[in-house]
């Protein structure tokens, strides 16, 4: 293990911490920042933990206009015992290196960015929230900063990574949400960016999402951008089906985002001994499985809700209504599992949690 200097200034001006009970997902932020930056000459450096800031760019910094940006998602959690614990944050360091390949931004040293994130949690590990549900979560993620209006890889980038102290996703317990089949708008095709986390896959959902919204359904299932007939993602998760006693997900194709906790589920079931197959999955298969009435349990899987049970899906103008509306046992038994893991309440047997110290 290499040493790694990261300087650290210390925020004279701490802020409040907010009441828990009204904690909401990433509208508040704590008081320090990590930062890097790169410029061609100089690779990536200056690695440095800053009191919380506004960031200064010219308004012809390239992010602003052609959206070469990538970005992260994980969690910090606390234990009963005082203790802090990450959830396999080196995957999600290598999937940011993954994303920067695609959108031609140069590698970070993944090595230095967990430990750079370990630090800065640490400085600030007085924000987790303590009550049953709630985390800290963080946000690391790289933008183009040349002020350049030409379209090509910018010549420096900043790394940065905030932290929001989060309320429980499911604050009156885990409930099942209602997804509409997406028909007219795609996520993400074949040779796209679909696999990378990056804010243009995000903004091009956003008028699907809304048109649901109208509708009443929380988030929309997207299909397949060439034929529209197989099952991709669900809103921003991965999406997982009980089918006749079997689970099965979309296989990667290269538009799937590679989940973390679609990974982890994956290993859970076959640590478990239940049958879980990653295939190409159409939407007509599943309507033909709940009409046969195989169609036993669905839910997403996703950092910020971990797992979300699935009750109803609008496809062609007809109801799916799965388990009777109700949380699947299989998927209650995974949530359960998969978070007492996180939060250090149940045995970790794959080595996935990272304690600070
Ligand atoms: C981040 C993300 C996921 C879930 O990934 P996790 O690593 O499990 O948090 C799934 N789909 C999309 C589109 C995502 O951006």
């Amino acid at each position: 293990m290499k040493a790694y200097q990261i300087e650290t200034i210390l925020s004279s001006n701490r802020k409040q911490k907010p009441v828990t009970e009204q904690l909401e997902f990433g509208t508040i932020f704590t008081d320090h920042m990590f930062i890097m930056d790169y410029s061609v000459e100089r690779g990536w450096h200056d690695p440095r933990i800053i009191p919380y800031q506004p960031i200064s760019l010219d308004p012809a910094a390239m992010v602003f206009h052609y959206g070469q940006t990538v970005f992260e998602g994980l969690k910090a959690y606390l234990s009963k015992d005082g203790e802090v614990f990450l959830f396999r944050p080196d995957r999600n360091f290598s999937r940011m290196n993954q994303s920067n390949a695609r959108l031609c931004i140069p590698p970070i040293d993944e090595e230095l960015a967990v430990e750079a994130l370990k630090q800065l949690v640490k400085i600030d590990q007085d924000w987790i929230p303590k009550a049953e549900g709630t985390s800290l979560y963080i946000r690391p993620f790289i933008i183009s900063t040349a002020p350049h209006l030409g379209v090509a890889p910018s010549e420096s980038y900043q790394f940065i990574i905030i932290l929001s102290p989060v309320g429980s996703y499911y604050k009156e317990g885990i409930h099942p949400v209602k997804i509409s089949v997406e028909q007219n708008y795609v996520r993400a095709v074949a040779g796209g960016t679909g696999e990378a986390k990056t804010g243009g896959n995000y903004a091009n959902g956003l008028k699907a999402q809304e048109e649901a919204a109208k509708l009443g359904y929380s988030q929309v299932l997207w299909l397949d951008g060439r034929e529209n007939k197989y099952i991709e993602e669900v809103g921003s998760m991965n999406v997982f089906f009980k089918i006749n006693g079997e689970i099965v997900t979309p296989a990667l194709n290269g538009s799937i985002l590679q989940g973390i906790t679609r990974d982890s589920i994956i290993q859970l079931l076959k640590h478990w001994n239940i049958p879980v197959i990653e295939r190409r999955i159409s939407v007509e298969e599943i309507y033909q499985s709940y009409r046969e009435g195989l169609l036993e349990e669905a839910f997403g899987t996703g950092t910020a809700a971990v797992i979300s049970p699935i009750g109803e899906f609008l496809w062609k103008g007809e109801k799916l209504v799965v388990n009777s509306g109700e949380v699947g046992q299989l998927t209650r038994e995974l949530y359960d599992t998969l978070t007492g893991i996180q939060n250090g309440t149940k045995e970790d047997p794959f080595g996935w949690r990272v304690q600070l110290r």
